[in-house]
């Protein structure tokens, strides 16, 4: 994991919301969304069985077990996704690539 990933979550809280999510996925509320059996991230359909409920906000890193929080993910995005914040998960894919350059990188070379 990178380095500037810092995970200070209080361990009593994060077992708290561990709970609190299992709980959550025995809802009706949940059971509808990912009966859809959309992944939230790659927007790929699967068996709803195969989805894991998954923290847009970590709980490692102080996210809850709220509705406004959780969406339906595959296993492949679940792992890609690990620990990160939605905004750490945009900064590390712009590292990845490199900053953006002027134009696009297409190669496109009509003036
Ligand atoms: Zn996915």
């Amino acid at each position: 994991m990178d380095d500037w990933v810092l995970t200070d979550a209080d361990p009593v809280q994060v077992a708290r919301e561990r709970e609190r999510a299992r709980k959550l996925r025995q809802t009706a509320w949940w059971q509808r969304k990912v009966g859809k059996g959309l992944c939230a991230y790659c927007g790929v359909r699967f068996d709803p069985r195969v989805l894991t409920m998954d923290h847009v906000v970590p709980l490692a890193r102080g996210g809850r077990s709220v509705k406004g929080n959780v969406l339906p993910s595959c296993k492949d995005c679940n792992n890609r996704k690990k620990l990160l914040t939605p905004a750490e998960q945009l900064l590390r894919a712009r590292a990845l690539v490199g900053p953006a350059g002027p134009g696009d990188a297409s190669g496109n070379e009509d003036d």
